[in-house]
Order: C-alpha cells, then sequence, then structure tokens
C-alpha cells in the first residue's frame, strides 16, 4: 500500500519554468564571472546536493512570523554583516549564537511573547557593493564581493571571481549550520545557562542602567524554577538560518520542489530577503523571489515610495499570507521618524500584513577621519526608537529588529557601555564589510529594547 505522506507531487511544468523567468529580466549585483562554463558546473554541481533547511521548516518559521506581524510575536535577526569562510570556526560560530540567545532572553522577558530567533549566518556570503572596482594607488581591481565570489586581499588574483567558491559556500554554509543545529538542539541553549551568561554582564558596573531588568528576570526564572517549569523544553530553541538572496548562481540551483505540495522552496536558507539595491519590481530578484514558497524580506530605504512599497506586496504577496513578507526598514535614526509613519500609513486599506522589522544599521554608516567605516551605538538606539515611535503614532506593530552583530570583542562601532572612541576602532577592527556591534553592544541594545518592548 502506498503511504499517503509519500505521495510525491509534481511541480506544474510553468511553475518549473518561471523559476528561470528571471534569467531574461535585468540583473544588478552579479559578479562578471571570467569562466561561464566553470560557473554552470559548479551550479549544476550545487543543484546535485542535499537542501540545507526542509520545507516543513521554512512552513513553520513562516507561521511564527505571520504572529509576529500581528503583534504576537518579535524577531530578532542578527549576524555578521559579511560572514567569512576563515570566520566559520566553532569558537566564532558559537559566540555568535550566544549571543543571539542572551539577547532573545532579555528581549523575551521585555516583550512577553515569544521571540523568532534568527541568524545572518549559514549563507551570508555575498555582498552587494557601491561599485563593482576598487582603485588604490594606481591600481583598480574588481570590488570585493563577499567570499562566496572572491577573495579579500588586493591582488588581481583574489579578485578575480572564482566560481569553485560557489561550492565552498555550500559545504562552509553545511557545517555552519550544522553546528548552530547542535547548540540550539543539544542543551547549550539551556534557558538557565544562557539567563548565568547574562548575570555576567549585569554584575558589571558599567551595566548598571540595566540591573532592575537584570533582576526581574532573574526572578522570573526562580519563579519558574520552584513552579516547576519543563526546563526540558527549555533546553531547545527553533533557531533559523537566513541571508540576502543575491547571489543568483548559488541561489538558483539550492531551489527545489517539495515533494508534499509541488512548490518551489529555495532550500539555501529558511528567510531570504533582497537587498536596498536589488529591489527593483521589475528586476531579476524581485521576480524570482515571487516564486519560491519561504518568507521572503525586503529592505527599505529612506526613499521608498508608498506606491513602490505597495506594488512591492502585490508581487511578492498577492495572496496576502501572514508571515509571507517581511519588510526590513533601514531608514536613519535622522530620517526614521518622517520617512516610516507615511509607509505605515499606505498600507491601510490594502488588507496587507506584512511583519514590519527594524534594520537599525544600513542608515546610519559613517566614515571616521582615519579611514574606519563606523556607527554610532546611540545612532542604532535612536533609529529603533523612532521605529518604535512611529508604530505606535500609526497604530501598526514593531515587529523585530534586524543587527549586525558578532559574539566577539571587536571594536567597529562607536560608544556602548565601554565607550568606544575613534582612537579606540583600529585596536579589533575585523569586519571585511559593515561594522558589526560587539557582544556587549548587542546586549546593552536587547536591554534598551526590552524597555521599549515593555512600553508598547
Ligand atoms: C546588508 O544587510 O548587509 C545590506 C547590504 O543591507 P542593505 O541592502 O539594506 O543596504
Ligand atoms: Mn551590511
Amino acid at each position: 500500500m502506498v503511504d499517503p505522506s509519500e505521495q510525491v507531487v509534481l511541480a506544474d511544468p510553468a511553475v518549473i519554468a518561471g523559476l528561470d523567468y528571471w534569467r531574461e529580466l535585468p540583473i544588478k549585483q552579479q559578479p562578471s564571472w571570467p569562466d561561464a562554463a566553470a560557473v554552470a558546473a559548479a551550479s549544476k554541481q550545487i543543484a546535485s546536493f542535499p537542501p540545507l533547511v526542509f520545507a516543513g521548516e521554512v512552513d513553520d518559521l513562516r507561521e511564527k512570523l505571520g504572529r509576529a506581524a500581528s503583534g504576537n510575536a518579535f524577531l530578532l535577526q542578527g549576524g555578521d554583516c559579511a560572514e567569512t569562510f576563515a570566520g566559520a570556526t566553532a569558537e566564532q560560530i558559537k559566540n555568535r549564537v550566544k549571543t543571539i540567545l542572551q539577547m532573545a532572553v532579555v528581549l523575551t522577558y521585555g516583550a512577553s511573547m515569544p521571540i523568532v530567533k534568527m541568524g545572518r549566518m549559514a549563507g551570508q556570503f555575498a555582498k552587494p557593493r557601491s561599485t563593482d572596482t576598487e582603485t588604490r594607488g594606481d591600481v583598480t581591481l574588481p570590488a570585493y564581493r563577499g567570499d562566496i565570489v572572491n577573495g579579500y586581499d588586493f591582488t588581481a588574483e583574489a579578485r578575480t571571481p572564482d566560481p569553485s567558491r560557489l561550492v565552498q559556500g555550500y559545504h562552509t554554509a553545511v557545517s555552519t549550520l550544522n553546528l548552530v543545529r547542535a547548540f540550539t538542539q543539544g542543551g547549550f541553549a539551556d534557558l538557565r545557562q544562557v539567563h548565568s551568561w547574562n548575570k555576567g554582564f549585569a554584575a558589571n558596573p558599567a551595566n548598571k542602567r540595566y540591573e532592575i531588568l537584570a533582576r526581574d528576570i532573574d526572578r522570573a526564572i526562580k519563579f519558574m524554577e520552584a513552579a516547576g517549569a519543563d526546563f526540558d523544553e527549555l533546553r531547545r530553541v527553533d533557531f533559523y538560518a537566513s541571508h540576502e538572496g543575491l547571489l543568483m548562481d548559488y541561489e538558483r540551483p539550492m531551489t527545489r520542489i517539495d515533494s508534499r505540495t509541488g512548490t518551489p522552496y529555495n532550500t539555501s536558507a529558511h528567510f531570504l530577503w533582497v537587498g536596498e539595491r536589488t529591489r527593483d519590481l521589475d528586476g531579476a530578484h524581485i521576480d524570482y523571489f515571487s516564486r519560491v514558497r519561504n518568507p521572503i524580506g525586503v529592505k527599505l530605504g529612506p526613499t521608498t515610495s508608498p506606491d513602490d512599497m505597495l506594488r512591492l506586496i502585490d508581487k511578492l504577496d498577492p495572496d496576502r499570507e501572514p508571515g509571507r513578507l517581511t519588510f526590513i526598514t533601514r531608514m536613519g535614526a535622522g530620517k526614521v521618524r518622517d520617512a516610516l509613519p507615511p509607509l505605515l500609513e499606505a498600507i491601510k486599506g490594502h488588507e496587507a500584513t506584512p511583519l514590519w522589522v527594524s534594520d537599525p544599521m544600513h542608515g546610519n554608516g559613517l566614515t571616521t577621519s582615519t579611514g574606519y567605516k563606523t556607527r554610532r551605538f546611540d545612532d542604532v538606539v535612536d533609529e529603533v526608537k523612532g521605529f518604535f515611535e512611529a508604530h505606535r503614532a500609526v497604530g501598526t506593530h514593531p515587529g523585530g529588529i534586524h543587527i549586525e552583530l558578532t559574539g566577539d570583542d571587536v571594536t567597529e562601532c562607536l560608544g556602548g557601555s565601554e565607550h568606544i572612541d575613534e582612537a579606540t576602532l583600529a585596536t579589533k577592527y575585523e569586519s571585511l564589510c559593515d561594522p558589526r556591534l560587539n557582544h556587549k553592544q548587542s546586549l546593552e541594545l536587547a536591554f534598551l529594547v526590552a524597555e521599549e518592548l515593555a512600553a508598547v
């Protein structure tokens, strides 16, 4: 007898053909690979590898994001601007997961809501760039586009896009996600342990401001323990993988047909977002992502018109499905209070319920006189505050934050309770791309956002 659960539903041939329609459309931010045959061979190889995620997990995430969109959960998405192959070590992966878990505990308490935990991890290897080339002195070379495309060293050899990196990107994503799954399912994420790490943070005199909230969380956990809460359940957390869906020679071969439903999923991550530079309505990226079932994010900068936003909704979420579409707004601290409310207002009357998430990083970049790309911690906090204010004023739900962070002790963003200043930036600046909040700055942000959430 055929087990109905094992019945394979085949995809409509038109659906499969549609997955390549993007090839006919204008496309931005792709590398100029020197050898097209080698790219085709690498893509073919990737298409034969197992998926990183299962369609059922992707569906679960979509549902959870739907809850966040209606104000009953909150998304915490964080990780490197650009993951590197060399940075995919056990130590660094552990520190990043640990930081996100620590932030999530604080936010859970502040929001009194489930926090959906998501890493910019296990595939965040491709970067959009403002120029195709970089010039140093009288030498001009292709810009660094992320480890999945080329190397960072400023030599012609390193900077030439190398298709074997596509395959290495896949394998690095696999080993990263494997360790993330082990950590988050195998006991490392135990609520009591995560809380004990946070106690260390709150005990530091520099963080005195957070003492009361930390003490309240401590009491809540003791109460749960005394009341016999099932800590076995609290030893595991669902942790989702996400990255910018940018490099089509990786994303297309990772697209598979779900045998349960006959519909396409991008199996390189649970969640993918389209960046500010590639979200053209009639461009390749929006077309491709409109055809896969994953929850999709779109970055919205300060110049986004309400009309463009509404057209993105019609294209990516024609069925108005909860959790399908997330708008990640990155306006800048100085602009968010003016630029966000008109978008939130425009949505009314369209039956759309996108999840609204604040990326307080990408609108707040600056370069120091000494040449460091950095951000001020205070601007990051101010943009998050402006995001909450805008939602409060319009009556929509502030549904999450999207942060560039690392679990390591780097000095890339200015300020925070350690008062990192311009001179200090040089001491441990490691990012190859945008500056990240370090471990302590990330936790501090979580405490500040928790205060905002408690006030919603
Ligand atoms: C990013 O998230 O690293 C990024 C490039 O963002 P944006 O598309 O918003 O500029
Ligand atoms: Mn970035």
